[in-house]
């Protein structure tokens, strides 16, 4: 389940959106202003923000400019909402770094295809498709993990961790990025849990001699590469 954090201090409107979202099976925290949305997103981190321009204290935009400044946040899909039609806003909104902008008053339905749409594009490891990393195949649809005809034995996490991993190739990963990409809440789980997962998923991966894909950065998290594969067969 999706989880969106609604960021509007119009409380009926706030309602509104959330009453429909949840309906739509969304998992929606409400909060009224910016210092309310930045604690909601330290505590989880959802998965897409809908984001009012026009909030008591600080708006609506410095608040999607900061988060995109930050690690953890910079990735985060912000939907802006705002009452006013200029285009000079919309620019400013998407410079801001939204990904879609709505003006008020729009329908619920007109909400609800955006939401699923930014969705959509920001999290291709969500979707179905059989991921091929080195000849390492893995298919979301059968949960099923292979290398060159051989399956790979792996228990739902190390699944779901390797799928973060395989479709987000050769970068580097913190275990605080980890946690929220791959567990979705990192505020219950110690960070030391991910160097468990990460070992129990190299052991999984080994008989298949695909153990070094994944490889530890010191100072800075785990990575799933394709060179430590070429360099060792
Ligand atoms: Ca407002």
């Amino acid at each position: 389940m999706s989880r969106v954090l609604v960021v509007e201090d119009e409380s009926a409107i706030a309602e509104l959106i959330s009453i429909n979202l949840r309906h739509a099976g969304y998992d929606v925290t409400i909060a009224g202003t910016a210092d309310q949305a930045q604690a909601a997103v330290d505590g989880v981190l959802p998965d897409l923000v809908v984001l009012d321009w026009m909030l008591p204290g600080q708006s609506g935009l410095v608040l999607a400019k900061r988060w995109r400044t930050q690690a953890r946040t910079r990735d985060l899909p912000i939907i802006m909402l705002t009452a006013r039609a200029e285009e000079g806003d919309m620019i400013s909104g998407l410079d801001a770094g939204a990904d879609d902008y709505l003006t008020k008053p729009f329908s619920t339905n007109e909400l609800l295809a955006r939401i699923r749409a930014v969705l959509r594009r920001k999290a291709p490891e969500a979707l179905d498709t059989m991921v091929d990393v080195g000849g390492l195949k893995l298919d979301p649809a059968t949960r099923r993990v292979s290398k060159d005809e051989r399956d790979v034995r792996i228990g739902p996490t190390e699944f779901r961790l390797l799928h973060f991993f395989m479709t987000h190739p050769e970068r580097v990963h913190s275990r605080a990025q980890l946690l929220d990409r791959v567990w979705g809440d990192h505020v219950f789980i110690e960070e030391r849990t991910v160097d468990v997962h990460v070992k129990r998923l190299r052991e999984a991966l080994d008989p298949v001699g695909c153990s070094r894909m994944i490889e530890t950065v010191r100072g800075a998290g785990y990575r799933l590469t394709q060179q430590a594969q070429v360099l060792s067969s």
